[in-house]
């Protein structure tokens, strides 16, 4: 942890020194939270969410980036109920679905009319102008579901 603050005091010297934009690859939600202006996640090989750290750690759009912030672990949790996971495996590279890429982990794909994730890979459209979004859920539907995961982690009644 020292020398991973170290590195990151580094590269924010050297950002402040040469005026420079910066793109950090990282697994570490922390660190994003820390240090990004602006995130962009990654699924399969594609951006599948991209906005400002505010916004997107606020009311994350898309049904992966969800997961991903949920799995956090909570240590003000009972042991069981620290992390809510991502069910199942990251596809293969060379043998994605043919629709939405996320379409085999998703809670929500059963919501999207005539079966659009199993067969039609979603773009990425914006949600508004500063954030961007990979699926086919509409924008109310994708909010109201973010609200309510946020609602169930922070433990208020539903
Ligand atoms: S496009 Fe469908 S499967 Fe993909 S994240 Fe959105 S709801 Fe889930």
């Amino acid at each position: 942890m020292t020398v991973q603050a170290q590195i990151l005091d580094l590269i924010s010297t050297l950002q402040g020194e040469f005026g420079t934009t910066v793109i950090l690859i990282t697994h570490d939600l922390g660190i994003v939270a820390d240090v990004a202006d602006q995130v962009a996640v990654m699924y399969g090989g594609r951006i599948v969410e991209q906005a400002p750290t505010g916004v997107l750690y606020d009311l994350p759009e898309m049904p992966y980036t969800l997961g991903l912030l949920s799995s956090v672990p909570r240590m003000d949790r009972e042991l069981l109920e620290r992390m809510q996971p991502i069910r199942g495996n990251p596809p293969s590279p060379i043998n994605l679905p043919k629709g939405c890429v996320f379409q085999p982990r998703c809670n929500y794909w059963e919501r999207v009319p005539n079966g659009a994730c199993l067969d039609v890979r979603p773009e990425l459209l914006e949600s508004d102008p500063e954030h961007l979004v990979r699926c086919h859920l509409t924008v109310e539907e994708r909010q109201q579901i973010s609200r309510d995961v946020k609602q169930v982690l922070a433990g208020a009644p539903q």
